[in-house]
């Protein structure tokens, strides 16, 4: 009630509104589209150039036919003249958090939030609880590869030396929210503990110790444990194999930061006895979407707090149930606004009502843009399906499926330590996928590498720039996460 930050007011706004009829809750979007539009037309350099340059009026666009018509905007565009070109001119000096994804080197993404935003931003992780069922408050492990995290306004962690960008004031109250966060609300507020990544930055990824892994989940017995998908069932599949005691979840499996199909899901409870819930975002959005019991492989989008298209390599918008690349505006972010992000991620969008009564649409999500594979009979294939076949084909722990062209692949295994792999088992597997003209090569291998986020890429297609809708790709590059 006291302090400047609502969000619990914001998310009994997202979580209500999800049982309003559909036709409301887009009145309702439409209606902060067109605010934020003319917000960053008028105040941020990049928009306004933007928006300029393809002929679009900022007030005539909020209806979905005519949105689209809004040009795509790229991570590269989010970096480049940072932070004048993307911060909003009435922003500048005000009370801001600069925040950054950890772990991965070169050049990062920073983002700039103002007060509203971090509080819409931390009202979508409450909504996700929420609509998991559980208490927004539990206790809670991560364990994930990278994490999204407050940092200075270039970038560094006021741990390792400060500094500031020239003319900017905001320096010191962007290392007071650091520490703040991770001294003080994360650890003692939300009873939440980090445990370090599997496989650290820049290693080659190798063996890991999941005993120990496992015993400090024995020891922490949280409510929720927020987990990489593939850590889950690399922990899940140990547990199996050795004939373990699962450790002790209170409530919930949270799947973050990556891909969970709905095979690994079905696996991963069953392991470890406790139901799962999988949500969507990053360090951009938070959490844009979120997994209801009712339907654990598809996501509730909080329809008031990001407006979420799927589109076609045309740039028209996909129909429901159809494969489209996403993207993503953020309603609610104004010092920097982020409108139709390209975050590099396909699905398929879905508007009839859910058995829990919500009316918001869901998401079912592909994977990464880079594992949409065309294959050898010209057929789009998401990393979703070949996740979900190729890591359950007996006697593979892991794989690298690398598409050299439509015909032609070289696929990585790690075999099971206690299965062993047939080839014409999985080739057969693949041909289902890629087609049976296919040529795979098979290698067997000890260990892949993760990339630079830490998260491991199982599929790399060489044909996904053709999905792109064509302004966007030739353009930019998506980046690999
Ligand atoms: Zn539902």
């Amino acid at each position: 009630m006291l302090s400047p930050f609502k969000s619990w007011r914001y998310m009994r706004e997202m979580c209500n509104l999800e049982f309003e009829p559909l036709q409301r809750q887009r009145m309702n979007r439409m209606h902060l589209i067109r605010e934020l539009l003319v917000h960053a037309y008028r105040e941020v350099d990049l928009y306004r150039m933007k928006l300029d340059r393809a002929g679009v009026d900022p007030v005539e666009v909020s209806y979905p036919r005519s949105f689209e018509r809004v040009p795509i905007t790229s991570k590269h565009e989010l970096r480049d003249g940072f932070p004048h070109r993307q911060l909003a001119r009435s922003s500048r000096g005000s009370f801001l958090r600069y925040s950054n994804t950890s772990g991965t080197t070169g050049r990062p993404l920073l983002l700039i939030q103002d007060i509203r935003d971090i509080s819409y931003k931390y009202a979508s992780i409450l909504r996700s609880r929420a609509l998991a069922g559980v208490d927004p408050m539990s206790s809670q492990v991560r364990l994930t590869p990278n994490e999204c995290q407050p940092c200075l306004p270039d970038g560094s962690s006021p741990f390792g030396g400060s500094s500031r960008l020239p003319g900017d004031e905001s320096g010191s109250l962007s290392s007071m929210f650091v520490f703040l966060e991770k001294q003080v609300v994360l650890p003692l507020f939300h009873q939440r503990q980090m445990l370090e990544p599997f496989w650290a930055i820049g290693s080659p990824g190798g063996h890991v110790d999941y005993d120990s892994y496992l015993g400090q989940l024995h020891a922490a017995e949280p409510e929720v444990l927020s987990i990489y998908p593939l850590y889950a069932l690399l922990l899940a599949r140990h547990i199996k194999r050795n004939r373990l005691d699962p450790p002790r979840i209170r409530q919930l499996i949270d799947f973050s930061a990556g891909l969970a199909t709905p095979k690994m899901t079905a696996f991963i409870s069953e392991i470890f006895g406790v139901r799962t819930a999988q949500s969507c975002g990053g360090c951009e959005f938070a959490r844009y979407a979120a997994s209801c019991p009712d339907d654990p492989n598809r996501m509730h989008i909080a329809e008031n707090y990001a407006y979420v298209e799927a589109v076609r390599p045309d740039g028209t918008l996909a129909a429901p149930g159809e494969l489209g690349n996403i993207l993503v505006t953020s309603l609610h972010s104004r010092a920097m606004p982020i409108i139709r992000l390209e975050p590099g991620d396909v699905g398929r969008l879905y508007d009839e009502p859910c058995a829990c009564g919500r009316r918001s649409r869901r998401l079912q999500h592909g994977g990464r843009i880079q594992s949409l594979i065309r294959n050898a009979d010209g057929r789009w294939v998401t990393g979703a399906e070949l996740w979900d076949e190729v890591l359950f084909t007996p006697g593979v722990e892991l794989f690298q499926l690398q598409q050299k062209d439509e015909m032609r692949y070289e696929i990585r295994v790690i075999e099971s330590p206690d299965t062993v792999l047939q080839d014409a088992t999985l080739l057969n597997t693949l041909k289902g996928l890629l087609g049976e003209r296919a040529r795979v090569d098979i290698v067997r291998t000890s260990a892949l590498a993760p990339e630079r986020s830490g998260k491991l890429q199982l599929v790399k297609s060489s044909t996904f720039e053709d999905f792109r809708p064509r302004t966007s790709a030739a353009t930019h590059s998506v980046p690999v996460n």
